[in-house]
């Protein structure tokens, strides 16, 4: 993979090109695809942004969002901005099958394939790219790679809230060792550049509905078991609390991070039974690896602190499953 500034000379002359994210796009995906989006378009190119599947309500607000193309439910025209793309930016993800049905399309494009990424372990797919696993967040190595083709008189109010959203949301409002100084001075240039931060935290975090709290409460009361032996604690929501709080997708976003509030606990998994698979999100503290975590018991992956995985067992067998890999760990969580 030749380092990003090498795309510099194929930007110069318009082309066609196409963005895309990890299915179930975060804020980060989202924010650092729509970044790229206003950008290039800037810059004179054809530019499609899509999402392998649908996102969250909290980030309609992001200007360009209604443009982007939903491969599930708008997909002949998904398809047809796919035609003879030039270009490929694959943005926030490391491995091709996190685009879900995606994947194959993606795999037959004779296009160039870029990544910007911030996750281990990369597949060794693409022609040009950053994966840069220090990096606070993939809207920071947009940022960072606008700056590098010497192009930062392009960052308007658009780009500016999208990097933002995407770096305040990965980082977990700059609290995670993540935000280094070179988060700081990023987001010090953006207020610099008129950015209100204020306005963006209320359009993320302050817009959800009723159900969603009512849904928090009753998990946090019925569904949470500590196991204060190994310093872990999940959660394991069954579809049923799904249907019954009428959950929508990013509804469930940020839950996990309920659980390391306990004192003591550095191991925390919320395992959600989404109908046709169960879902894990993993976080730790310190020194507990939960990318490695993902890697081996759960088909996923992710950060050192923060990861995923999938499981095609029942709820309760895929609970049971992770109480074996949790005593399995025991060691590394004391
Ligand atoms: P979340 O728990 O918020 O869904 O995901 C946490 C982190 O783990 C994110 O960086 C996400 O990209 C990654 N991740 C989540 N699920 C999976 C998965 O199934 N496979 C892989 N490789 N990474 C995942
Ligand atoms: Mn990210």
């Amino acid at each position: 993979m030749k380092p990003i500034e090498d795309i510099k000379p194929l930007l110069e002359s318009p082309k066609k090109v196409v963005i895309t994210m990890h299915q179930k796009p975060d804020a980060d995906a989202m924010g650092s695809s729509l970044a790229m989006f206003h950008y290039l378009r800037r810059k004179g190119h054809d530019v499609t942004v899509i999402s392998p599947t649908n996102f969250p309500d909290f980030l309609k607000w992001m200007p360009g969002c209604d443009q982007v193309v939903d491969f599930e439910s708008q997909n002949d025209k998904a398809m047809k901005a796919l035609e003879g793309t030039e270009i490929l930016f694959c943005l926030d993800f490391n491995a091709m099958s996190r685009t879900r049905n995606m994947e194959p399309h993606l795999e037959r494009l004779h296009s160039v394939k870029v990544l910007i990424d911030h996750h281990l372990e990369p597949q060794p797919v693409f022609d040009f790219g950053v994966s840069d696993t220090s990096a606070a967040s993939t809207a920071q190595l947009v940022y960072e790679m606008i700056y590098r083709l010497g192009d930062e008189h392009y960052i308007d109010n658009d780009i500016a809230q999208c990097i933002y959203a995407g770096t305040m949301t990965d980082t977990g409002s700059f609290r995670f060792a993540s935000t280094s100084a070179r988060v700081h001075r990023m987001v010090a240039d953006l207020l610099e550049r008129g950015l209100e931060h204020e306005y963006i935290h209320q359009a993320i975090y302050d817009n959800f509905l009723e159900n969603r709290l009512r849904f928090i409460g009753h998990s946090l009361l019925n569904r949470m078991e500590v196991f204060y032996e190994t310093n872990t604690a999940i959660m394991a929501i069954p579809y049923s609390d799904l249907k019954r709080f009428d959950l929508q997708t990013g509804d469930t976003e940020g839950l996990v991070n309920f659980l390391l509030s306990i004192q003591g606990i550095k191991l925390a998994a919320l395992i959600i039974d989404r109908n046709s698979e169960v879902k894990l999100s993993f976080r730790s503290k310190g020194n507990f690896d939960v990318n490695t975590f993902a890697r081996k018991y759960f088909e996923g992956g992710g950060h050192f602190n923060a990861s995923g995985g999938r499981s095609s067992d029942s709820l309760d067998r895929t609970v049971q499953r992770f109480i074996r890999a949790m005593h399995e760990n025991e060691d590394l969580l004391q």
